[in-house]
């Protein structure tokens, strides 16, 4: 018996389990595969930013840039020795126009202590002389006639945030949450498969094992990433806002900015204007390129998240390296090399669903949309909170939760993860 089963062991999983147990909740995180952090959690690039189009998500990126800038005192550990780091080169976001969103997220930044500031084209061709200040937009497929065809306008400008990054690695992050959550209490039932859930009478769910257990609980959160939808309809709960994984490919190209230490460094960039995003690896040795899925292009959804190509394709591999070579052309095409991975995309703005359901005693983290690394520990505090609101018998969907972030002091209106939603204010991408 346990009053907590969490189903999935990735970066989020995780976090809620620490912070249930910080909360002397007895917790179990099941997952089906051997170790943790093997989801969708390994093949993200980890990158914190605070460049949201709402005031909530840039408040909870800040508030986990500031755990993971404090990522073994948040731990609570004494060794040092293997803790994920969170490298800050600083991050270029390149919008294709700066308007009054731009100028109304830069403020938000601002008001919550995030260093930014706007820079015009000249500035961003000085402080990055390596980056090609044309405008590429609109964006095309490198297969059209046009693709480098000379545009003739320039960047209006970009937005500078001094001391984002990325985390390395978010597995090691994970695999470090996994060490606290145990130190904290918390039951890890590693390699098995939730296969069937059960809801008895008093609603306790009994859990059934692909190693053939059970598991009793009172209470059972869903953080099963792009399975998230397999789980609810395992517990039988079908939510009204959709969700559906997503298929991604991350591309690897050598950095050919990569120089001694002391050189300063390639940032990460967020370039809206070319469709792509990419940031530095293996120690400025590489860089690693995705899509900011401009309108051009396909999205790949996946209907069945046990059954599509995990290897990085030809196609997209070119895609992503033709486009970032627009904006930094002394990148190569190279051999390819790259991952897949799948999003868990929330249809109608790409925020997560943090959220009770219908079913008393239900819960799900889930939707996150690839872009809620940079929050895992933030929606751990804001799922234990929202938890014990509920289970002490508040009703969250006509009062929602209100939790005051501790490094920020940001208050957090929960129900603006609420599955009964119709979509908050969101670029419609993974930026948010
Ligand atoms: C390519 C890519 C790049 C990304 N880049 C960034 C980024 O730069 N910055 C950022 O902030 N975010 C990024 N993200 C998003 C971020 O990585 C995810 O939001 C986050 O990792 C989701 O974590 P999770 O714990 O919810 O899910 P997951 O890591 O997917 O974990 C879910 C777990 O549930 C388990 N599970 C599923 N079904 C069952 C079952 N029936 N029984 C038992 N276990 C089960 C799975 O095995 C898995 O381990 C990226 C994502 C991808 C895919």
């Amino acid at each position: 018996m346990t009053d907590v089963a969490i189903i999935g062991a990735g970066v989020i999983g995780c976090s809620i389990a620490l912070e249930l147990a910080r909360r002397d909740v007895s917790t179990t995180v099941i997952d089906r595969h051997g170790a943790v952090g093997h989801g969708s959690t390994s093949a993200s690039c980890g990158i914190v930013r605070r460049y949201y189009s709402t005031p909530t998500m840039t408040a909870m990126a800040q508030e986990g840039a500031l755990v993971w800038a404090d990522w073994q005192s948040y731990l609570g550990t004494d060794d040092a020795s293997e803790l994920a780091r969170f490298e800050r080169p600083g991050m270029l976001f390149i919008p294709p126009k700066i308007d009054e969103s731009v100028q109304r997220t830069l403020a938000h930044m601002r008001e919550l202590g995030v260093d930014a500031e706007l820079l015009s084209p000249e500035e961003v061709a000085r402080r990055f002389p390596f980056l090609e200040t044309a405008s590429q937009s609109p964006i095309r497929s490198p297969h059209d006639d046009d693709f480098f065809r000379a545009t003739g306008r320039s960047i209006e400008g970009a937005v500078f945030e001094a001391d984002a990054g990325y985390v390395v690695s978010p597995l090691l992050a994970t695999q470090n949450l996994h060490a606290a959550a145990q130190v904290a209490g918390v039951g890890f039932r590693l390699g098995c498969g939730v296969v069937r859930v059960q809801v008895e009478a008093g609603n306790r769910f009994q859990l059934e094992l692909s190693d053939g257990t059970a598991l009793d609980a009172a209470v059972l959160v869903n953080v099963a990433g792009p399975h998230s939808g397999v789980v609810n309809r395992m517990v039988g709960v079908s939510l009204p806002i959709e969700t559906r994984p997503l298929r991604r490919e991350v591309a690897a190209i050598r950095n050919p900015r990569f120089t001694e230490p002391g050189e300063p460094p390639v940032p990460v960039v967020g370039d809206v204007d070319s469709g792509v995003y990419w940031r530095p690896e293996s120690g400025g040795r590489d860089l690693l390129v995705g899509s900011l899925d401009p309108q051009c292009d396909v999205l790949e959804w996946v209907a069945d998240p046990d059954d599509w190509n995990t290897n990085c394709t030809e196609a997209g591999y070119e895609r992503q390296v033709m486009r970032t070579m627009k904006r930094f052309p002394e990148v190569d095409l190279d051999k390819r090399r790259g991952i897949a991975g799948l999003y868990d995309v929330t249809l109608c703005d790409w925020h997560p669903v943090l959220d009770r359901t219908d079913l008393p005693g239900y819960y799900v983290a889930m939707g996150t949309s690839g872009s809620s690394f940079k929050t895992a520990p933030v929606i751990g505090a804001v799922m234990a909170e929202l938890i014990a609101a509920c289970e002490a018998g508040h009703d969250h969907d006509a009062v929602p939760v209100r939790i005051q972030l501790p490094r920020t002091g940001f208050e957090v209106d929960v129900g603006f993860f609420s599955r009964l939603r119709e979509g908050r204010m969101s670029s419609g991408t993974v930026l948010g």
